[in-house]
């Protein structure tokens, strides 16, 4: 008795520390794998793993794009890949102040490994109010997250050398997805890391950003040159992945602009401009209203 009750008790302590999210890595190119995040919004059964992140083989180590919505999520993501490859962690990059894409910082950080991410973890994550992750997803796996910002910042796009790889990182020119979003492009291999720009299977959020700086952000994206497209939400990675992002907003704006030219208020607009066919993407319900009601909101000045 005594025994059955004390085996149970370690069992259920072994399982909180160490949620296990399962993830699966994808093959991008030879060098490049990444995880891909189910197309909802967080809650307790998919405890965050509705983001994507990459892992960058560069030889000597790996460079690891985005740590996710959990310290055990890195340590889930770290965990297979190191069955595919045993190679140390030599940098980690965040793409942008999203909660979901860098709650897993502290597995790595207490590792001593360097994180870098622009200078608007500093103007804008807020780190004091409780993250939406720890919010929303369970306890189990929300265990050892400590929302820690990137030990390093840039404010201008930067050029690095890791191992046999040649990262050339890049930040939007104007607000888009957020105030400052980055994305990491591979001469190499031609990988595009695009992060929150390239939404698919689900809609996209710019209700933090802007749909002008976003159209043009894809635009400037677009001469790199890339073959492989991954986005921060979706498993699409072909060159067209980032097709449904902007045909989405191109559509909105055409769509708002007319009714401004109208004279449609704010109001009448979120109730013209409903994109029925996008329907059939997750998150329209919850997503598509506040798209068009924060882009009217630009739009109104031009
Ligand atoms: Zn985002």
């Amino acid at each position: 008795m005594m025994k059955t009750l004390l085996v149970s008790l370690l069992m259920s302590v072994t399982s909180l520390s160490a949620y296990d999210y399962a993830l699966k890595p994808v093959k991008v190119t030879s060098d490049v794998h990444c995880f891909f995040g189910k197309p909802e919004i967080m809650d307790k059964t998919n405890n965050g793993n509705i983001v994507n992140s990459c892992y960058i083989d560069a030889g000597e180590g790996y460079v690891v794009v985005d740590t996710g919505p959990s310290y055990a999520y890195a340590e889930s993501a770290y965990n297979a890949m190191k069955k595919i490859k045993s190679l140390p962690v030599k940098l980690v990059i965040n793409t942008h102040i999203h909660d979901d894409h860098w709650l897993g910082n502290n597995y790595f950080t207490e590792q001593g490994i360097r994180v870098l991410g622009t200078d608007d973890f500093k103007a804008n994550a807020d780190i004091s109010e409780p993250t939406r992750m720890q919010t929303y997803i369970s306890p189990e796996a929300y265990a050892k997250t400590k929302p820690t910002m990137p030990t390093e910042m840039i404010s201008t796009d930067t050029t690095l050398n890791i191992g046999n790889q040649t990262l050339e990182l890049k930040i939007a020119k104007h607000k888009a997805h957020t105030a400052k979003d980055m994305v990491v492009f591979l001469p190499k291999s031609k990988v595009l890391i695009a992060a929150d720009l390239v939404f698919n299977d689900r809609l996209p959020s710019v209700r933090s950003g802007d749909i002008n700086g976003w159209l043009s952000a894809l635009e400037d994206f677009e001469t790199l040159g890339a073959l492989h497209i991954v986005g921060g939400h979706g498993e699409r990675t072909d060159i067209d992945s980032p097709k449904m992002t902007r045909e989405y907003f191109t559509r909105m704006r055409d769509e708002i602009r007319a009714a401004i030219a109208e004279g449609l208020s704010i109001d009448e607009t979120i109730q013209k401009v409903s994109m029925e066919e996008y329907k059939k993407y997750h998150l329209y319900e919850g997503t598509h209203r506040g798209n068009v009601e924060a882009s009217y909101r630009v739009l109104e000045w031009e």
